[in-house]
C-alpha cells in the first residue's frame, strides 16, 4: 500500500488517488481545486477521495470511478454506480480494500502530528 496521503497545491489527497490524474484537472475543470462539487462531494473530512458525479460521468465517463456523493461528516461514504460504463468503481480500483473512515482519521492524526500549528 502506498502513502496514506499526499498534498498537492494545498489539497490533501488520499494516498492511492492516482497523482497523474491531477495534471488534467485545470484543463478539464475537474478535481477539488477547479470543481466545487468535487471539493465537497468528493472529499471526506477535507481529504479528497474521488470525483463528484458530474465530473466522473460527463467528463471522464466512468474511467476515473463513478463519482462520489459524500457529506463531510457522513460516515457512509458513497460511490454511486452508474449503469452505462464499462469501467469499475473507484472502490474496486484505487480505493479497493481501503477503509476510508479509518484511513482519513489516520491521515488527520498524522497531519496534526506533523504540523501541529496548522490545526
Ligand atoms: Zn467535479
Amino acid at each position: 500500500m502506498s502513502e496514506t496521503y499526499y498534498k498537492h497545491d494545498g489539497i490533501i489527497y488520499i494516498g492511492t488517488f492516482p497523482p497523474e490524474w491531477i495534471k488534467t484537472h485545470a484543463n478539464d475543470d475537474t478535481g477539488p481545486k477547479e470543481c466545487p462539487n468535487c471539493a465537497s462531494y468528493g472529499s471526506y473530512k477535507g481529504v479528497f477521495i474521488g470525483y463528484c458525479l458530474n465530473c466522473a460521468d460527463y467528463i471522464y465517463h466512468g474511467a476515473r470511478g463513478h463519482g462520489f456523493y459524500i457529506y463531510d461528516d457522513d460516515i457512509n461514504v458513497k460511490e454511486i454506480t452508474f449503469i452505462n460504463t464499462e469501467y469499475p468503481r473507484a472502490m474496486e480500483t484505487y480505493l479497493k480494500g481501503v477503509n476510508i473512515e479509518k484511513i482519513v482519521d489516520k491521515i488527520l492524526n498524522k497531519i496534526m502530528e506533523e504540523h501541529p500549528r496548522e490545526n
